[in-house]
């Protein structure tokens, strides 16, 4: 693969995909290797900039002449088919999306022409795109649609999600990425177009914008305040460092099969006061000085959200099978999340500079809770 098309690569995931498809995983990035099985590629990379999406999380990158970035909508169907025809990258991985749960619950529509609307503008671009490619190249060609474990529903405390569990999205947000999944598998089955498609479990990791789960709690922690947990914390979902998934993702790309699916799981399910139990201990631990020690103190259980999943976890088998395991133990990959958020304050502040103030969401109307 020389070129690529990404969408929604000043995100969370897309950013964190960005950076590994371009300069490889972390450990290489730390030792300044250079891998030149990487210096052919390209990447363009369109993002519509919402509130998610940040350029200070591309940084560096975004001098890199390997890394073409252009501001628009996937649902800007001529916009997309010109990027197509001018760059003719050989995949493309929409990662593009409206992902907060909460904010889903306040204001579906926006899910709704992003996740479904969007997803089949993007769709229909590519088809376009690829019938025009000769054969060799329609067969190469590959769209990777990247999904979430939430369409599946909720589970209870026994079994996982396979790939043929039946949909049942509670929420607007999964019910739109489910949308938007048939969408990518109807246009796999009826024009053969080479879609694939991967549900990650909760992504955790560095560039995640403040609003969810992780970075939510650890901010609140360095700064003294509440820190707001759901009904009774008991809430389990599956954790996988957004480095695995990015690595998972690019052997999908590889050597995946078109028109499968495959569950990426961290195989590392959690209790959500667990995680936040555990993310008060890493500050009080790396922050001795902090007044307000010991962050535990600050938990305060609120109201649930309405229709909040019980447990998520998933059934990796077919990426074990690809070769795929996730390597990066939670225990260090929570402290190195903390430790990157600790380091990254200008960061925080600059992507929250605009109308977000972690005030609580999901409510179906705003309520300030610190
Ligand atoms: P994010 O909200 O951090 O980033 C989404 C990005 O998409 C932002 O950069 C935003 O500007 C961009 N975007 C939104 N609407 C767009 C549009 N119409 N056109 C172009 N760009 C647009 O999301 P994330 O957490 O990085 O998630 C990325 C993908 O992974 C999503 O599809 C999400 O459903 C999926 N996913 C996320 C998780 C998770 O834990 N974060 C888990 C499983 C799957």
């Amino acid at each position: 693969m020389d070129t690529i098309l990404v969408t929604g690569g000043a995100g969370f995931i897309g950013s964190n995909f960005v950076r590994y498809w371009l300069c490889g995983p972390s450990t290489a990035r730390e030792k300044r290797a250079v891998d030149t099985s990487r210096t052919n590629r390209r990447l363009i990379n369109l993002d519509k900039l919402t509130y998610a999406g940040n350029l200070d999380s591309l940084g560096e990158l975004l001098e890199d002449p390997r890394h073409v970035f252009v501001q628009g909508d996937i649902a800007d169907g001529p916009l997309v088919l010109e990027l197509l025809q001018e760059h003719r990258p050989q995949a493309i991985i929409n990662f593009a999306a409206e992902s907060h749960v909460d904010r889903s619950i306040d204001g579906p529509a926006e899910f709704v022409q992003t996740n479904v609307v969007g997803t089949f503008r993007l769709l229909e671009a590519a088809r376009e795109y690829w019938s025009g490619l000769p054969a060799s190249e329609r067969e190469r060609f590959r769209f990777i649609h990247i999904s979430t474990d939430e369409v599946y529903g909720s589970l209870g405390p026994e079994g996982k999600f396979h790939e043929w569990t039946p949909y049942a999205p509670n929420s607007p947000y999964a019910a739109s990425k489910a949308a938007g999944d048939h969408f990518a598998r109807a246009y796999w089955k009826t024009y053969g177009l080479p879609v694939i498609i991967t549900h990650a479990s909760n992504n955790y990791g560095p560039y995640q914008f403040p609003e969810k789960l992780l970075p939510l709690m650890i901010l609140n922690c360095l700064e003294g305040k509440p820190l707001p947990v759901y009904g009774d914390g008991q809430n389990v979902r599956d954790w996988l460092h957004v480095e695995d998934h990015c690595r998972a993702i690019e052997l999908v790309l590889t050597r995946g099969q078109p028109g499968e699916t495959y569950n990426i799981g961290g195989d590392c399910e959690r209790r959500n006061i667990e995680v936040v139990e555990a993310i008060c201990d890493i500050v009080d631990r790396l922050c001795p000085e902090l007044p307000h020690r010991p962050c535990r103190s600050l938990i305060t259980f609120v109201a649930d959200r309405p229709g909040h999943d019980r447990r998520y976890a998933l059934d990796s088998t077919k990426m074990h099978q690809l070769g795929w395991y996730p390597q990066i133990d939670f225990a260090k990959g929570l402290e190195d999340t903390v430790r990157w958020y600790i380091a990254n304050r200008q960061w925080v502040e600059r992507v929250t500079s605009g109308k977000y103030r972690r005030e609580r969401l999901g409510l179906g109307k705003s309520v300030v809770t610190s």
